[in-house]
């Protein structure tokens, strides 16, 4: 109860936004706003969908500097480009999973990243590149935004 209130206090002292709350960290949230608005849109809905659903979801990654995909190891540019995001499916029911991809790819499917082997649009891949398995949503180049500088 005491712990409640606090916690009330401490939101309510540094004014958090509720939305905020479906991001991992403050720092992912904050990099939402350089997000392509089509990525903002598609968070959007999932977040609705799932909550349509009881589920609340967690974005764990937006948009990542050069340096940061280098010390990650990723190939993929789409994250610094502002073309992607990661959502968590820790906790998330397998059934839901299933729904929320298919939504997502009858509605956004034909503006996925091209994949190099298929040629073929592809906007969700799930995988775990060592941090968890998650969901990758990616748009294709046609999407892609200047890239983030600071902190590079
Ligand atoms: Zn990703």
């Amino acid at each position: 109860m005491i712990k409640s209130i606090i916690a009330c206090i401490k939101d309510r002292v540094r004014k958090k936004d509720p939305f905020e709350e479906h991001f991992k960290t403050k720092e992912v949230y904050d990099r939402y706003k350089y997000l392509h608005p089509m990525c903002k849109t598609i968070i959007m809905d999932s977040i609705e969908f799932c909550r349509k659903h009881g589920f609340h979801l967690i974005i764990t990654d937006t948009v990542s500097t050069v340096v940061e995909d280098i010390r990650l190891g990723r190939k993929s540019s789409t994250h610094r480009e502002a073309r992607a995001f990661d959502v968590r499916t820790m906790g998330m029911p397998e059934v839901l999973i299933n729904q929320l991809v298919s939504h997502l790819e009858t509605t956004y499917g034909h503006i996925g990243a091209i994949s190099p082997k298929s040629k073929k649009p592809r906007l969700i891949i799930r995988h775990d590149s060592g941090h968890g398995d998650h969901l990758h949503v990616q748009l294709n180049r046609g999407y892609a935004l200047p890239l983030l500088k600071g902190r590079a």
